[in-house]
């Protein structure tokens, strides 16, 4: 018999899957508290339920978070990142980041295995695109860490989908999975400190704004002229970054939330004082933030970081312009911490 995948299902969901079993409607709350709240991996965990419903569960359905298995795992010298390689059963394997700040846990989660996006800087779309994660699949990226968390009465408290892949082009299941983590018998965790990053899609921008969550939205322009992230970015030629960020301006209208604008400074490329006047033109007089961040360079694409010296001259002309702006804490260089970076490196040298 196929097994259904429990994780990712709603408290509704969950009590028709458990009902069409022959359970009381009941079940599927403590059900619910134990996958969500108390990040079980197994139906065994479950004390509450008796010995015969455990194993009737567990003869229908699986725990994705009980699915995964770590093929690679890194820990930053300073210990507040840690980094997995999770395989999934189907043989995909995907990124996913805990990091350890010092307002509390962050996980930046992947929401797809590869990227079709194919940004010139970025490791995530180096082997193309494979597949949409599922909800399930989202979530145990998140429960992979909490089971861990929770031992030492730790929690993830926000959580970012920045990790590999285009979340607006798996809008569906990311929200779906996000929508979990908000529920208040499952983590808890506010909107407000959950982040959706978007190369600019602008459909998927647009369709959040329909959606009228309080989620962060952040774009990621790393250029501000048409010629240079046409470059960078393919999206741009499909979707110019002008359109972008006027999606970006309805959101924030919407919910009144800053949108956060972020920049990868590579140097040489778009780190000179004209890219940041091109910048500052852009976003001048809007209600956002820009994250600049120096690039962790991916050898196979041959950008490299700008020192210490450009990073400043650039926040220095964004501050001089009344840019609210920020530098990126650097967490985890030592680790491979940019999305895609541990992903492309265990294929690289699967093919060796
Ligand atoms: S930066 Fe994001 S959208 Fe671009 S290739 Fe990487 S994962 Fe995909």
């Amino acid at each position: 018999m196929n097994k259904r995948e429990i994780m990712g299902l709603d408290l509704p969901e969950l009590q028709e899957a458990l009902m069409s079993l022959g359970l009381k409607k009941f079940r599927a709350e403590q059900v619910f508290r134990w996958l969500y709240e108390k990040a079980a991996v197994s139906f065994d965990e479950m004390s509450n339920l008796s010995k015969e419903t455990r194993a009737l569960l567990a003869a229908h359905f699986t725990i994705a978070a009980g699915e995964v298995r770590v093929l690679k795992e890194y820990r930053s010298a300073d210990g507040l990142t840690h980094k997995v390689l999770l395989g999934l059963p189907d043989g995909a394997s995907v990124e996913t980041v805990l990091m350890h700040h010092d307002y509390g846990y962050s996980a930046c989660l992947s929401s797809q295995v590869g990227c079709a996006m194919n940004c010139a800087f970025c490791a995530s779309g180096l082997h193309g695109f494979v597949r949409n994660l599922t909800a399930a699949e989202i979530l145990a990226q998140l429960y992979y860490f909490q089971n861990r968390l929770q031992k030492t009465g730790d929690r993830v408290s926000r959580v970012v989908i920045m990790g590999s892949g285009e979340p607006m082009l798996n809008l569906e299941q990311v929200l779906k999975a996000l929508d979990v983590l908000h529920h208040d018998k499952g983590q808890c965790i506010g909107y407000r400190n959950m982040t959706i990053s978007t190369c600019g899609v602008v459909p998927g921008i647009e369709e959040l704004t329909r959606q009228g969550r309080t989620i962060n939205l952040a774009i990621s322009l790393h250029a501000a002229t048409e010629e240079l992230r046409n470059r960078l970015m393919p999206v741009n030629r499909r979707y110019p970054f002008q359109q972008a960020v006027a999606a970006a301006d309805a959101y924030e209208k919407m919910n009144g939330r800053q949108v956060m604008y972020e920049y990868i400074l590579l140097a040489g490329i778009n780190d000179r004082e004209s890219d940041a006047r091109a910048l500052a033109d852009v976003l001048a007089h809007r209600e956002c933030v820009v994250n600049l961040i120096p690039a962790n360079p991916v050898p196979e694409k041959g950008f490299a970081r700008p020192d210490d010296r450009q990073v400043d001259r650039f926040f220095q002309y964004l501050k001089k312009r009344h840019i609210n702006v920020t530098v990126r804490k650097e967490m985890g260089k030592d680790i491979n911490a940019a999305c895609g970076q541990l992903r492309a490196s265990m294929i690289k040298e699967a093919k060796a």
